[in-house]
Order: structure tokens, then C-alpha cells, then sequence
């Protein structure tokens, strides 16, 4: 059984977090520690550790984060400058939370994305 994190006190309410959708797949909010003007983060409603975990049965709420991150980008403003979505997966992804994220990022001429 995966280990829930932080974003599902996120998903359910418990913890604060600055919510800019959610319906039955899928649940946006605010990065803590934004690394751009926009930086929002796209998460399924339902655990998924890693990219590694992903099953075809999770296909509508992984189309659903893109949708959501087009819908998202528009109302922010940024959708004809342009954006990056990313998910990063286990220690050399450099990932922290293990429920998968999306995030958006943009606002600002981003730099390259490799280091
Ligand atoms: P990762 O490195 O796993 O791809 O990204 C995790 C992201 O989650 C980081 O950008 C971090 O700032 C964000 N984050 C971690 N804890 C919280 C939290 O409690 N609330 C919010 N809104 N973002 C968080």
C-alpha cells in the first residue's frame, strides 16, 4: 500500500493550500515554493507514487492534468508566451513528493532544462 502524502491532506481539505480546481480526477493548487511568477501544481485526486506506478486505468486522470494545465495557463496569461509542464520522477528526476505532479511553470523566459 503507497505511503499518502502532504497532497492528499491537499486533495481532502485538511491542509491549506491555495486551490485553483478540482473535480473528480484531478486537483490544482499553487507550488509552496513557486520557481516562477506561475507555478501551479497538477496532481490526480487518487495516489499514484511515481510515473513508474501509472496503469492504463489512470489514462483519464493523467489526459485530465493536461487538460486542466491548458485551461490553467490560458487564465493565467501565459498560454501564448508559452510554459513547460513537468513531471519528475524518483532521485535522479529530483523528485520530493511521491503523489505524481505536474507542474506548470511559466511567466518568465525559462532557461534550459536540463542541468
Ligand atoms: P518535486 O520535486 O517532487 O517534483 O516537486 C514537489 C513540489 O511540491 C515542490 O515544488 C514543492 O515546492 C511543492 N510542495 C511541497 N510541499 C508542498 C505543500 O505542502 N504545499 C504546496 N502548495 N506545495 C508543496
Amino acid at each position: 500500500m503507497a505511503q499518502e502524502t502532504i497532497f492528499s491532506k491537499i486533495i481532502r481539505r485538511e491542509i491549506e493550500a491555495d486551490i485553483l480546481f478540482q473535480d473528480d480526477l484531478v486537483t490544482a493548487f499553487r507550488d509552496i515554493a513557486p520557481q516562477a511568477p506561475q507555478h501551479i501544481l497538477i496532481i490526480p485526486n487518487h495516489l499514484i507514487p511515481t510515473v513508474n506506478d501509472v496503469k492504463a486505468s489512470d489514462e483519464a486522470a493523467l489526459g485530465r492534468m493536461i487538460t486542466v494545465a491548458a485551461k490553467l495557463a490560458k487564465e493565467a496569461g501565459i498560454d501564448e508566451d508559452g510554459y513547460r509542464l513537468i513531471m519528475n520522477c524518483n532521485k535522479h528526476g529530483g523528485q520530493e513528493v511521491y503523489h505524481i505532479h505536474m507542474h506548470l511553470v511559466g511567466g518568465r523566459m525559462l532557461g534550459p532544462m536540463l542541468q
